[in-house]
């Protein structure tokens, strides 16, 4: 080899290393999966983002109207967008003429770039997260996934929801506001199938994950749900419910332990890593990234725990 052939093999190797997602091939595997008539389930990889999966982690759900195709989430980059977008046409045969946007983590709506702003739809609490917050998730998402969000722009919705149902052709979407998962969670029944989108408000053996969660309304918001009177259900991360309850019983299972370990942890004086490293039930070994999920609530959670239940004595007068 000579001295140019070896330093150009060292600088390829060294870019190799320092950018690794280069190297990716970046392309999603987008295999839709029918769970009921005219209803399809993209199902996204059931582990935290990085750059193998770019991102693609969340649940995507289209549906076949008479008058178009409509989208309950859209993935997490313009990428995914693009590549959603065809496959949903294809399958539907129909135009994509409703974009649902059910909270504001990056992983379900950044595809929102692919999509006309007038057909992506958010409920005015989620609007207004968006304006805050929405563009500065993308540069987090830029950093964890380089390549994979390449052109990815944020876009405000240009549907803000005023009502609590949509109708295309004979097919009715009611809609539910709520809160918990995050400061706006949506969750849309498909009345035709009786199939519940949840959202984030729903996990299903995977573990409920926290950044933005208020655990008291989340445990509100299953309980609403439990009162609509669908059949099945569609979780935000994990596999299709068959059943009404299963997977939101087992969301407010976890729920409810986490919110009494991680104050019993704070109460005993456990310091972050031990509350993270604490042993989780057995009954949830089904839950992937369970661990992970923990001691990510751990971070999220514990230092607020703290301030409420050990007030500093110094500045309670
Ligand atoms: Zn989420």
């Amino acid at each position: 080899m000579t001295m140019i052939d070896r330093r150009a093999a060292l600088a390829m190797v060294a870019a190799g290393l320092a950018s690794p997602l280069r190297a990716a091939p970046l392309r999603y595997t987008i295999d839709p999966q029918l769970v009921a008539p005219d209803l399809w389930v993209v199902r996204g990889v059931d582990g935290p983002i990085d750059g193998a999966n770019g991102g693609a982690i969340a649940n995507i759900s289209i549906l076949r109207t008479e008058v178009g195709a409509v989208l309950v989430d859209c993935g997490p980059s313009l990428r995914y967008g693009q590549q959603l977008k065809t496959v949903a046409e294809a399958l539907t045969g129909k135009p994509v003429i409703r974009v649902y946007l059910t909270h504001l983590h990056p992983d379900h709506i950044y595809g929102a770039a692919a999509f006309d702003r007038s057909i992506v739809a958010a409920t005015p609490a989620l609007a207004r997260s968006l304006e805050t917050l929405g563009p500065s998730f993308s540069d987090g998402m830029y950093r964890l996934l380089g390549d994979w969000m390449r052109g990815t722009e944020f876009a405000a919705p240009g549907k803000v929801l005023g009502e609590d149902h949509e109708t295309f052709g004979d097919r009715r979407l009611d809609l539910y506001p709520l809160a918990g998962h995050s400061e706006a969670d949506l969750a849309i029944m498909d009345t035709t199938t009786g199939m519940l989108i949840a959202g984030d408000l729903v996990f299903h053996d995977r573990a409920p994950s926290t950044p933005h969660a208020d655990i008291g309304r989340w445990l509100a918001s299953l309980d609403r749900l439990g009162t609509i009177g669908h059949r099945t259900v569609i979780p935000g991360h994990g596999p299709v419910d068959p059943t009404s309850s299963a997977a939101i019983d087992q969301t407010r299972d976890w729920l409810s332990w986490l919110r009494e370990t991680l104050d019993r942890a704070v109460a005993e004086g456990l310091d972050p890593v031990e509350a993270g490293n604490l042993p989780i039930p057995e009954r949830f070994a089904v839950l992937k990234a369970a661990r992970y999920e923990l001691q990510r609530s751990v971070a999220h959670f514990f230092s607020r725990i703290e301030e409420q239940t050990l007030p500093r004595v110094d500045l309670k007068r």
